[in-house]
C-alpha cells in the first residue's frame, strides 16, 4: 500500500451515464453491469435508481481513489427483468458477468477456481433505498474444497482459511440452499462445547476443518449427494439469483410495507474482491458513523471487532468494542478512517454511516450513505452542519426526515416517578425514548398480545430481520447481545422505538419464558420500562410524561432550558420561509387549538362541531334533540346547546388570535350519538322481566323505537352532512348563531376572526344553495343584535366525488374548498373507512395496492378528482381559497401532491404541524429543483477540488 502521497486524482465527470442512453441502443442505455476499480467506475454517486445506494456509494467512493475492494454492480433492472422472466437471467448477462469477472481477475490478480491465488468475492443486496438487513449477503464465495487449501497456502493461515470456508458454507447453504441458520449454528456450538471454549475465534485449524465436515452433512440431499457446487462461477451465480429472491423474502417486503417503498423497484447485486477482517489479531471488520445517529453529537460513533467478518458486528454475535478502541490497537488503520470519514461527511454534506475492513492493518471502506438517525438527532445535525457552514439552511431542510419530527413529540418518563425506582440493568442506549410495557420473548408473542390491547416490550438476545413486525408493534426492544449498530439499534432509531441493547447481565431462558438479571427474575407478561437515552432499565411501569418539546410548548419548562426545543424551532424557521402551503391545523377544542398554534399551525382547517357534543353532560341533550318528536322539541334540545357551542367557538377563536377558523356543521350520521340497538333491546327485556317502573319501561320502549325508526343500512351513504342540516334546518340555524354570536363577543373584545362556515358533504349546488340562505339569515340577524359586523365565510367541503366533478357549479356559491380525502377516498374507491382493514392487507400483499390509500393520497384515481375540483372549482372562481382537511394533509408524500396540485394550505392533526410544515418546504423546494439530478452532477463535476480533498488523506489503493 502507499503512502499518502500516492493520491488517485478523480477526473472531472462530464457525463452521467445512465441519463445519457447510447446511440447504438436507440436511445435506451442498455448497460447491465457497472465495474469499479483502479480509481474508475463505470456508474457514479447520482445512479442510486440503478446501482441501489451500496453500488452508487461504491462507484463514488472508488473514483475518489478511496480503498474500494474493486468489483461490479449488477442492476436493479437486473433484479425486474429476473422477477418478469420468472427468476431468469438472460443470456446476455450471463455474459457480461463473466467479462467483468475476467476484469476482476486481471486488475485483482488473482483467478476464479485458482488453487493458488483464488479470487474470493462477496455478493451483497443493495436498493434504491436503504433496508438494512432485510437482504440476504453471501461473503467468502469462490471457496472449495481445493481453493480453500490455496487460500491456506498462500497465506499461510489454515485457520483463516478455514473458518472462511465455514462461513461460505453456512451463509450459502442458509441463503441460497434455503437450510435454517439455526442447523448451522447448533453444529458451531456443539464444537465449541466440546473444545470447552466460548468464542469462535478460539476454534482453530482442526476445529474448524471437522465445523465444514458437519456443515457440508447438513448440506446433503435427501439423495445424500452434496448440495455445495464446487464450481465458484455456478455458486455466484446462484448467490446472484439467491440474492434477487431476497427482493420478495417476507422481511423485506414487511419493511418496504411499512416505510412504503415500492416494491418495483429492486435490488442491485454487488459483486465484490473479497477482504478479510478474519486474518488474525491484525484485522478488523466495523461499521460507524460520522457523528453520533442517536444524539446527534458530533463524535465519531461506531464499533469494531478484530479477527472477525462484517456479519459479525451486524448480528451482534460477539459485542463489539467502541471505534474509539481502534485507535489503541490499530492506530494507522484508525486515522486514516477518521480522515477519510470526515472527508466524506463533508464531500456528501451530511453524516454518513460506513462499513469497513481492516485486512493486516490495511483499510478498505465497504459502504458509506447517510446516516439513518433518530428525529433528535436529525434536528441536531441539520442544524449544527449549518452552524458548521458545512450546508445551507435549504439544504438542511432536506436532509431531515419530516416523519422523523413526530419522536420530538413521544412521551418521556416522569422523571420522580422514573428516579424512585432502582435500576436493575444497564445496556447500551441505541435508540431515544421512554418505553414500558409487558415483557414478550418472540414477535409472534408481540403481535399477538398488541392485537389484544397490551402494551409490550420486546425482549430477544439479538434481534433479526425476522422480528420486524414484531418490533413494528411493541413499545420498545431490549437485547443481551450486540451493540449500537446491531440490528435492534438500527431498526429501533428508524421506528423511533426506544431500544437498549447489548445487556451483559441479561440472560433469557426462553423455555421457561422468564429474564433474569443481576438476581432478579422476571416472567412473561411482567412489566418493565427504560430509557432508550440513558440505557437504564427498571422493573415495573414508570408513568410518562409530555416530550421536552411539549413540556415547552404547555409552558412547564422554558425555552432556554431546552435545547432541542430551540433547534426545532430553528429548523422550523428556515422550512417556513421556503413552503408556498400555508399550514392550519384540524382541532376541535381550544387546548387542541392552542397546541396547534404552537406548533406552527396559522389556521384552523376543520373544527368538527359534533365533536364538541361528546364532551360531559353534553350528549343527554344531544339525545334528546335526535329523539325529538317534532321541531319544537328539538328547537328545546338546541337551544340548551347554543351556548355550549358558543363558548366552544369563543374559545377556539380567541386561541387562534384572529387567524381563520373552519367551522363545520354537523356531519355524522345521528345514530352515533344513541345507544346502540342491541343494548336498547336487552334492557328492555330486562325490564320487562323484573316488574320495575312502567314509567322507565315506557321511555326504553320509546328510546328503542326511535332508534330502530333511525337505523341504516349504510350509514355513511346514509342521512348525514348536509343531508342532515337540510331535513333538520334548525340545526344550522343555531350551529350559525352559535358561530357568529361567538366571533360578534370577540369583535367587541377587540379580536376580530374571520369565520368561516363549512358545510359537509355537497355533491350538488342546490344543497348548498339551501344552506347558504339559512346561514346568511341567521348571520345577518345575530350581527344586528350585536351591532357588529363579521366578515364570516360560507364555503363547503369537496368530499363526494360529484362535488369535485361539478365543482365549476359549486364554487358559484362556495367562497372556499377544503377537500375531505378521508371521505373522498372512500367514495372514490368504495372502500368503506371503517371496514378497509379486513381486506386491505391482502390487497398489499397481492400487490393489488401499494400503500393504504387512506394514509397516503391515491394520486392517479383520488388525487385526479382532486385535480379536477381546484381546476374547475378555479375556472369559476379565481383565486378560489382551497385547502385539505382529511388525515392525508399530516402525510409528507401527500403534502407534495397537494403543493403541486396548487392548493392552498393544509390542515392536518394538531402534532403533525411539524412535520407538515418541513414537508411543505421540502416540497417547494423540489418543485424549484425540476432539473436537480442534473444541477447536482454538474456539482459533483464542478467541485472535482473537493474530491481531492477527499482523496488527500488517503494511500492508492492497492490491489494484486
Ligand atoms: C374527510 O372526510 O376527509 C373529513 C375531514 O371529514 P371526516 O373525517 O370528519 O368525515
Ligand atoms: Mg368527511
Amino acid at each position: 500500500m502507499g503512502g499518502a502521497n500516492n493520491t488517485l486524482r478523480i477526473k472531472p465527470q462530464t457525463r452521467r451515464p445512465s441519463a445519457r442512453p447510447s446511440a447504438r441502443s436507440g436511445g435506451r442505455s442498455t448497460r447491465q453491469l457497472y465495474f469499479f476499480g483502479r480509481g474508475k467506475a463505470d456508474g457514479n454517486g447520482t445512479m442510486k435508481e440503478v446501482l441501489g445506494g451500496k453500488g452508487a456509494g461504491l462507484a463514488e467512493m472508488t473514483k475518489a481513489g478511496l480503498p474500494v475492494p474493486p468489483g461490479f454492480t449488477i442492476s436493479t433492472r437486473v433484479c425486474k427483468f429476473f422477477h418478469e422472466q420468472r427468476t431468469k437471467v438472460p443470456k446476455s448477462i450471463e455474459l457480461e458477468m463473466e467479462k467483468c469477472l475476467k476484469r476482476l481477475e486481471n486488475i485483482t490478480g488473482s483467478e476464479f477456481g485458482s488453487t493458488e491465488n483464488p479470487l474470493l468475492v462477496s455478493v451483497r443486496s443493495g436498493s434504491q433505498f436503504s433496508m438494512p438487513g432485510m437482504m440476504d449477503t453471501i461473503l467468502n464465495l469462490g471457496l472449495n474444497d481445493q481453493t480453500v487449501e490455496g487460500l491456506k497456502n498462500k497465506t499461510a493461515n489454515g485457520r483463516f482459511a478455514f473458518d472462511s470456508y465455514r462461513r461460505f458454507i453456512q451463509m450459502f447453504g442458509n441463503v441460497v440452499l434455503e437450510l435454517p441458520k439455526a442447523a448451522f449454528e447448533a453444529e458451531l456450538q456443539a464444537m465449541k462445547k466440546s473444545r470447552g471454549i466460548n468464542l469462535d475465534t478460539e476454534l482453530d485449524e482442526i476445529a474448524l476443518r471437522e465445523v465444514v465436515d458437519r456443515f457440508k452433512e447438513i448440506l446433503k440431499g435427501r439423495d445424500g449427494c452434496q448440495q455445495l457446487p464446487q464450481s465458484p462461477l455456478v455458486q455466484l451465480k446462484m448467490a446472484r439469483d439467491a440474492v434477487f429472491r431476497s427482493w420478495y423474502n417476507p422481511r423485506a417486503r414487511e419493511y418496504r410495507r411499512i416505510y412504503n417503498i415500492s416494491e418495483d423497484i429492486g435490488t442491485a447485486v454487488n459483486v465484490q474482491m473479497m477482504v478479510f477482517g478474519n486474518t488474525g489479531n491484525r484485522s478488523a471488520t466495523g461499521v460507524g458513523f460520522t457523528r453520533n445517529p442517536a444524539t446527534g453529537k458530533k463524535k465519531f460513533y461506531g464499533e469494531f471487532l478484530i479477527n472477525a467478518q462484517g456479519e459479525d458486528v451486524v448480528a451482534g454475535i460477539r459485542t463489539p468494542q467502541p471505534i474509539g478502541e481502534l485507535r489503541r490497537v490499530l492506530p494507522k488503520a484508525y486515522r486514516q478512517l477518521r480522515q477519510i470519514t470526515t472527508n466524506l461527511e463533508q464531500y456528501y454534506k451530511d453524516v454518513q454511516d460506513f462499513e469497513f475492513t481492516i485486512q493486516d492493518e490495511q483499510l478498505f471502506m465497504l459502504q458509506t450513505r447517510s446516516g439513518k438517525r433518530t428525529g433528535y438527532a436529525a434536528v441536531m445535525i441539520a442544524t449544527d452542519l449549518v452552524a458548521e457552514k458545512l450546508i445551507r439552511p435549504k439544504e438542511a431542510i432536506k436532509i431531515v426526515e419530516p416523519e422523523s419530527l413526530s419522536q420530538l413529540l413521544t412521551p418521556v418518563f416522569d422523571p420522580v416517578a422514573w428516579n424512585n425506582i432502582p435500576i436493575i440493568g444497564r445496556g447500551l442506549p441505541a435508540s431515544p425514548g421512554a418505553a414500558s410495557g409487558q415483557i414478550v420473548f418472540t414477535a409472534e408473542d408481540a403481535v399477538r398480545w398488541a392485537n389484544e390491547g397490551k402494551r409490550v416490550v420486546l425482549v430477544r438476545k439479538e434481534t433479526v430481520p425476522d422480528d420486524i413486525h414484531g418490533m413494528v408493534v411493541s413499545q420498545g426492544i431490549l437485547t443481551a447481545t450486540g451493540g449500537v449498530t446491531s440490528h435492534a439499534a438500527v431498526v429501533g432509531r428508524q421506528m423511533g422505538k426506544p431500544a437498549v441493547v447489548g445487556i451483559g447481565d441479561l440472560r433469557i431462558s426462553e423455555t421457561q419464558r422468564r429474564i433474569d438479571i443481576n438476581g432478579r427474575s422476571i416472567g412473561e407478561g411482567e412489566f418493565v420500562s427504560f430509557d432508550g437515552l440513558t440505557g437504564e432499565v427498571k422493573m415495573g411501569s414508570v408513568l410518562t410524561k409530555p416530550s421536552e418539546v411539549l413540556q415547552v410548548i404547555a409552558g412547564d419548562l422554558k425555552v432556554s432550558q431546552s435545547t432541542i426545543y430551540q433547534r426545532l424551532t430553528r429548523l422550523l424557521g428556515w422550512a417556513d420561509q421556503f413552503r408556498r402551503l400555508g399550514i392550519r391545523a384540524n382541532a376541535d377544542t381550544p387546548a387542541q387549538a392552542e397546541a396547534a398554534y404552537a406548533l406552527g399551525a396559522r389556521g384552523i382547517g376543520l373544527c368538527r362541531t359534533e365533536h364538541m357534543f361528546f364532551e360531559e353532560g353534553r350528549l343527554p341533550i344531544v339525545q334528546r334533540m335526535i329523539l325529538a318528536n317534532d321541531e319544537n322539541e328539538r328547537r328545546q334540545a338546541l337551544n340548551e346547546l347554543l351556548p355550549l357551542q358558543r363558548r366552544d367557538f369563543y374559545g377556539v377563536f380567541k386561541k387562534m388570535r384572529g387567524l381563520p377558523v373552519t367551522v363545520r356543521t354537523i356531519d355524522p350520521p345521528l345514530h352515533e350519538f344513541l345507544p346502540k340497538r342491541e343494548l336498547l333491546i336487552a334492557e328492555v327485556a330486562v325490564l320487562e322481566a323484573t316488574d320495575s317502573d312502567p314509567s322507565k319501561l315506557s321511555e326504553k320502549r320509546r328510546l328503542l323505537a326511535r332508534v330502530e325508526q333511525l337505523h341504516e343500512f349504510n350509514p355513511m351513504l346514509g342521512h348525514r352532512g348536509v343531508r342532515l342540516s337540510i331535513t333538520y334546518p334548525e340545526i344550522t340555524e343555531i350551529q350559525t348563531r352559535a358561530i357568529i354570536e361567538a366571533a360578534c363577543t370577540l369583535a367587541k373584545e377587540g379580536v376580530y376572526v374571520v369565520p368561516e362556515i363549512m358545510i359537509p358533504l355537497v355533491g350538488l349546488v342546490e344543497e348548498f344553495r339551501d344552506q347558504r340562505l339559512i346561514i346568511d339569515r341567521v348571520a345577518a340577524s345575530t350581527m344586528s343584535d350585536f351591532g357588529v359586523k363579521i366578515d364570516y365565510q360560507v364555503g363547503t367541503m369537496i368530499e363526494v366525488p360529484r362535488g369535485a366533478l361539478t365543482a365549476d357549479e359549486i364554487a358559484l356559491e362556495a367562497q372556499f374548498f377544503s377537500f375531505g380525502t378521508n371521505d373522498l377516498t372512500q367514495f372514490a374507491f368504495g372502500f368503506s373507512r371503517d371496514d378497509v382493514g379486513k381486506f386491505l392487507p391482502v390487497y398489499k400483499d397481492r400487490k393489488i395496492l401499494e400503500q393504504d390509500p387512506f394514509e397516503s393520497i391515491d394520486t392517479n384515481g383520488v388525487g385526479q378528482l382532486i385535480k379536477i375540483g381546484v381546476e374547475k372549482g378555479r375556472r369559476t372562481r379565481r383565486g378560489l381559497k382551497i385547502g385539505i382537511c382529511g388525515e392525508h394533509a399530516g402525510d409528507p408524500r401527500s403534502i407534495h401532491f397537494f403543493s403541486e396540485v396548487g392548493l392552498d394550505y393544509v390542515s392536518p392533526s394538531p402534532y403533525r404541524v411539524p412535520i407538515a410544515r418541513l414537508a411543505a418546504a421540502q416540497a417547494a423546494l423540489e418543485s424549484q429543483d425540476t432539473s436537480l439530478t442534473d444541477r447536482r452532477f454538474h456539482k459533483t463535476a464542478k467541485s472535482n477540488s473537493k474530491w481531492a480533498k477527499l482523496s488527500d488523506s488517503h494511500p492508492k489503493q492497492q490491489t494484486k
